[in-house]
């Protein structure tokens, strides 16, 4: 396929760089807040440790995102953005619009045999 100059892919460009900027600095912000002191107040403490635990999961799911727009931008360069990494047809452009980091269609993200869930099961 030729990677033509694309303004729609600009834009998702565009937009999956300036998500994962913004993710960039959630995670810093999650890494300086974890790397604080506890307090030596025993209750302040439980709270800390129970904020702890929020943000390792916030922490999670915007490292999952980051890797997940590392491989849209990747796609992209190699100019098969917008089509679906399973079955080759084009992700519909709403779903690429709610989800600008999505590299499979629809029918394919909802299959229960494209999620990986076998090599896991094991
Ligand atoms: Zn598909």
């Amino acid at each position: 396929m030729i990677a033509v100059r694309d303004p729609s892919r600009d834009d998702a460009r565009q937009r999956l760089l300036a998500r994962l900027a913004e993710l960039d600095a959630r995670v810093d912000d999650i890494e300086a807040e974890q790397r604080q002191p506890l307090d030596d107040d025993f209750a302040e403490q439980a709270v800390a440790r129970e904020d702890d635990e929020a943000l390792d999961g916030v922490e999670r799911a915007a490292l999952a995102e980051i890797a997940q727009i590392r491989q849209a931008l990747a796609r992209i360069d190699a100019g098969d953005y917008g089509l679906c990494a399973a079955c080759g047809q084009p992700i519909a452009p709403a779903r690429l619009a709610a989800q600008p980091a999505a590299t499979r269609c629809i029918a394919c993200a909802d299959a229960p045999a494209g999620r990986g869930g076998a090599a896991r099961a094991a």
